[in-house]
C-alpha cells in the first residue's frame, strides 16, 4: 500500500513535470524597462516605497534645477527627482553650506526617476527617492547652461585605488562642507572614497561624532552619496541597520587601505580578457519590488498599461523539482544556496577573487 502510495505521488510529480515543461512560465516584466521609461511622478501621496535598492518612489518631487546655492547636472537623465524631504534636505544644506560655511555651492547630480524604481543605467540604489549624489566639484559662480551641464564632470578627489586624496584638489573646506551634509538628522549615511573619509579623519578635530555617518565606499572619488533615513509615518519603507558604533577612522582605515592595495595589485594583474563569457546579469524583475511600486506604475499620466505586464518575456522553462535536484550536483547546490541567500547583493562576476570586502555598504 505504501509502495503504491509512493508511486502515485511520483507519477503525479512527473505529470506535473511535464505539464510544467510543456507550459509557457510568462515572466514578471523587468523592472527597470518600465521605471525607466517614466517621464513624470506618480501623482500619489509621498512615499518612499521599499528599500534603497529595491524600491519606488510615489508622489516624487523635482528638485529645481539652480537654486543660490546649487545646480542640477546631466538634466537629460531626468534623474532630479526624490522624496519631498530629499528636495528640502537639499536645498537646505546646499543654502546653509553657502551662507554658513563659505562654500561656493552644489552641483547635484544623480536623485531619483520621477518614480524611482531601477534604472536602464547605472545605480544599483537610488530606487526609493531618499539617496542623491553631489559632485566634489563646487558649483562655478556663473550659472550654467543646458549644454554645459551636459557636458562638464566632476573633479576627483583620489584615484581609483588612492590611498591619500589628490593634493591639488583637496582643500579643508570638505571637512566642513561633509560635516554639514552629515549634520542633519535625517541624513543615514554619506558614502565617500576611503581616502577622502582618512582625509575627513585627519582633518575633524576634536567634534567626532558626525564621522560615523561617513562610510567609505569604492567608486566615491568623484562625488559623495547622501542617503537619508525613512521619513517618519509609512511603515513600506525599509532603512538600513544604522551604521556601527564609532568614528570609523583608525583600524576601519586601515582595514580600509589594504584593501586599496590589495586592490592596485590586482587590477594590475587580472587578466585583459575574461576566460568565460560573462553571464547575463539577473535582472530585478517586478516581483521582486514591493507591490505598491505596481500602483506607482499604474498611475496618472503615463500609467502603464496592463499590456506592459503580459507582454513580458517568458521566463526559461523549468525543468520538474524532482529531476532538476538530482541532476544538480552537491556544489552546484551549494553555490546557488549562496547567491540565492542575499538577492540584493551585487553581482560581481570576474571581481569574486579580487580583494573586496563585504560587498555591502556599511
Ligand atoms: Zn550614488
Amino acid at each position: 500500500m505504501r509502495r503504491l502510495v509512493f508511486c502515485l505521488s511520483l507519477m503525479s510529480l512527473t505529470l506535473s513535470g511535464i505539464l510544467a515543461m510543456g507550459a509557457p512560465v510568462y515572466g514578471e516584466p523587468i523592472a527597470k524597462q518600465l521605471f525607466g521609461k517614466m517621464k513624470s511622478p506618480a501623482p500619489l501621496s509621498a512615499r518612499a516605497i521599499g528599500s534603497y535598492a529595491r524600491g519606488c518612489l510615489s508622489g516624487g518631487a523635482m528638485l529645481p534645477i539652480s537654486g543660490p546655492g546649487w545646480e542640477a547636472m546631466k538634466l537629460w537623465r531626468n534623474r532630479n527627482w526624490g522624496h519631498p524631504q530629499l528636495v528640502k534636505y537639499l536645498e537646505r544644506f546646499a543654502t546653509e553650506a553657502q551662507t554658513i560655511d563659505g562654500w561656493p555651492g552644489l552641483l547635484i547630480g544623480d536623485l531619483a526617476q520621477p518614480r524611482g524604481g531601477p534604472m536602464l543605467t547605472g545605480h544599483k540604489s537610488h530606487q526609493s527617492g531618499l539617496d542623491a549624489d553631489i559632485w566634489y566639484r563646487p558649483k562655478p559662480a556663473e550659472p550654467l547652461s543646458k549644454s554645459e551641464r551636459a557636458d562638464s564632470w566632476s573633479i576627483k578627489l583620489a584615484d581609483t585605488y588612492g590611498r591619500k586624496v589628490i593634493t591639488e584638489n583637496w582643500k579643508p573646506g570638505y571637512v566642513k562642507l561633509l560635516k554639514r551634509a552629515a549634520s542633519y538628522p535625517e541624513t543615514a549615511r554619506i558614502f565617500v572614497h576611503p581616502a577622502v573619509k582618512r582625509a575627513l579623519c585627519e582633518g575633524a578635530g576634536s567634534d567626532r561624532a558626525w564621522l560615523r555617518k561617513i562610510r567609505p565606499w569604492w567608486s566615491h572619488n568623484y562625488h559623495f552619496h547622501v542617503r537619508l533615513k525613512c521619513p517618519s509615518g509609512y511603515s513600506g519603507c525599509a532603512n538600513q541597520p544604522a551604521p556601527p558604533v564609532g568614528d570609523g577612522c583608525g583600524k576601519q582605515i586601515a582595514y580600509w587601505m589594504k584593501k586599496l592595495e590589495a586592490g592596485e595589485k590586482w587590477s594590475k594583474t587580472k587578466p585583459k580578457k575574461p576566460k568565460k563569457p560573462k553571464k547575463p546579469k539577473k535582472e530585478l524583475r517586478m516581483a521582486d519590488l514591493p507591490k505598491s511600486c505596481r500602483a506607482v506604475l499604474n498611475a496618472g499620466p503615463g500609467a502603464v498599461s496592463a499590456a506592459a505586464y503580459s507582454t513580458a518575456a517568458p521566463l526559461p522553462v523549468r525543468r520538474p523539482a524532482v529531476a532538476a535536484a538530482a541532476a544538480q550536483s552537491s556544489t552546484a547546490r551549494a553555490s546557488t544556496a549562496k547567491a540565492n541567500k542575499d538577492a540584493s547583493l551585487p553581482r560581481l562576476k570576474g571581481l569574486t577573487a579580487a580583494p573586496l570586502p563585504t560587498r555591502k555598504p556599511q
